[in-house]
């Protein structure tokens, strides 16, 4: 079925029929019949398309702790969807199947934004997760299946690299419930040479999370052996997050395996999650996990007296004490969300997966 394409938001046309995309930092120009970096979004006779629109290329349902959220409707199913195509080119990409692929080159269906919320509640999901590949280069259709959850009292997530402009930053954010960020390292040396992109833009859409919206957000910083697992690469870090986004926010550390282009480094051995764990408790962090890996410290425990809150096995939730959004023990006022407070739903306890790929694919 030929389907007619979707007009793109945030460009605007340039001489010689070329069209200027400033969705993403990249600030592609992008000539006629070409595509940008991210490789969904053309220019067709001097206007620029979304390819992405309406067509997902990974459909699946998710336990929300693979986002990974921890403090965010724990133990509830997510509906999580990708399309193809990236704005980075990250060389460790587990998803480099459909990151680094064409959309003609992978297996999409045609699921309009309408659709979402119904095959979201069908399979029991809480919430819709935009994932897999970087949903900032599909914002428009974000957008619309945002709207649509929100009719159907359905949260909405970002996992995202954090690459986009302050242009597109709240026409998308402003839609959105929880997001997870990805802080791939703390210098410009490894943003540039293994992501091909830069470090400052990511930090800036980390402060405006914080000052400027109410998305609940955590940071997942995959350490890879001797490319960002530096312990002062990782003190600066966790500083920096202290200091401009504060204690409160949950740190994932979690475990690289090769894959893609980095097939010559080792996996993440446990002991360098324990390390970076340890530096950012000691930096002030009050909530740090470690990923990848079965660890207790994918556990949740009051920091103030210790007890603990969430226990989990892998992205599986086994106990679940929180009360109120509080400590049972002492009380203190545990940073999350913690009921779907649209719905009403309480906690529910469901499988979990533990495959190295992100994603496997639905059929609807
Ligand atoms: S969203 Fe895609 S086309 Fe637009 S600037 Fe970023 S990489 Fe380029």
């Amino acid at each position: 079925m030929v389907r007619e394409l979707y007009e793109a938001r945030w460009w605007e046309a340039e001489p010689n029929g070329r069209v200027h995309c400033y969705l993403c930092p990249r600030h592609c120009h992008i000539g006629p019949g070409q595509a940008g970096f991210c490789f969904i979004r053309i220019n067709q006779g001097g206007a620029l398309y979304s390819l992405g629109y309406g067509s997902p290329a990974a459909l699946q349902v998710d336990p929300i702790e693979k986002k990974p959220l921890n403090h965010f409707l724990p133990g509830t199913r997510v509906f999580s969807m990708g399309t193809a195509g990236c704005n980075m080119g990250c060389f460790f990409c587990q998803n480099w199947d459909i990151s680094k692929s064409r959309s003609d080159q992978v297996r999409s269906q045609h699921v309009p934004p309408e659709d979402v919320p119904l095959l979201a509640l069908k399979y029991g999901c809480d919430s819709i997760a935009f994932t897999y590949n970087e949903p900032t280069i599909w914002g428009e259709y974000v957008i619309d299946i945002c709207k649509e959850a929100r009719k159907h009292g359905l949260k909405t997530v970002m996992v995202t690299n954090g690459y986009i402009t302050y242009d597109a930053f709240h026409d998308i954010y402003d839609h959105i419930d929880a997001a997870n960020v990805d802080l791939k390292a703390f210098t410009e040396n490894f943003y540039g040479k293994i992501t091909l992109t830069h470090l400052q833009p990511v930090l800036e859409t980390l402060a405006w999370l914080k000052n400027e919206t109410n998305v609940w957000f955590e940071i997942t910083n995959l350490m890879i052996p001797t490319l960002n697992d530096d312990p002062a690469e990782t003190r600066k870090l966790c500083d920096w997050i202290l200091t401009h986004l504060g204690p409160y926010v949950p740190l994932h550390f979690t475990a690289f395996h090769p894959d893609f282009k980095l097939q010559d480094k080792p996996r993440t051995p446990a002991a360098t999650l324990d390390r970076a764990r340890q530096i950012a408790l000691e930096a002030g962090l009050h909530y740090v996990y470690e990923g990848n890996i079965y660890s207790d410290a994918a556990n949740t425990s009051c920091p103030n007296c210790g007890e603990l809150l969430v226990r989990r096995s892998w992205h599986e939730v086994l106990e679940n004490h929180i009360k109120d959004g509080a400590c049972p023990k002492c009380g203190l006022s545990i940073p999350g969300v913690w009921a779907n407070d649209v719905k009403g739903n309480g906690w529910l306890k469901h499988g979990s997966s533990s495959g190295t790929k992100a994603y496997t694919h639905l059929n609807l």
